[in-house]
């Protein structure tokens, strides 16, 4: 077993490049998912990861320009409109009259609805609460994260 301090502010997802922003341990964990992976079962995960392979250069450039604490926020921003452009996405880049915070919304929402448009559906919350058999009970843990 490695020793190595890993990263917590990442998703806890090893291969995810986004930042851990939502958790629903509510007494403290250093296991944090990003808005992609939070509440996805492994199908799902699947699902998702294997988008988010084609996808990880978009979801780089989220993640650094939400990061504004950094001095090379302005080299950020320059670079996350070169790689807009490199891969061909111009409908990507900030809008005239956009804000950086309304530009950066619509990337998420983007890489968001392009990692998810496969990922299979789950019965609903409330579904799940009322199956009565205890086996299926059982798998009301895919809910929670692993
Ligand atoms: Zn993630």
């Amino acid at each position: 077993m490695s020793t190595e301090e890993r990263d917590h502010t990442n998703c806890r997802v090893p291969t995810c490049p986004l930042l851990g922003t939502m958790s629903s341990n509510t007494t403290g964990t250093k296991d944090w998912d990003c808005f992609l992976h939070f509440g996805r079962n492994a199908a799902q995960r699947k699902a998702i990861d294997s988008q988010l392979d084609h996808w990880n250069w978009l979801a780089i450039i989220t993640r650094k320009l939400r990061d504004r604490s950094t001095e090379s926020w302005a080299d950020n921003y320059r670079s996350a409109k070169q790689e807009i452009i490199v891969h061909k996405q111009p409908e990507l880049l900030i809008q005239k009259g956009e804000s950086v915070s309304k530009w950066l919304v619509r990337l998420e929402k983007f890489l968001s609805d392009q990692c998810t448009q496969d990922v299979p559906q789950l019965p609903s919350l409330s579904e799940k609460m009322n199956i009565k058999d205890s086996w299926e009970k059982c798998n009301f843990n895919d809910l929670v994260p692993v």
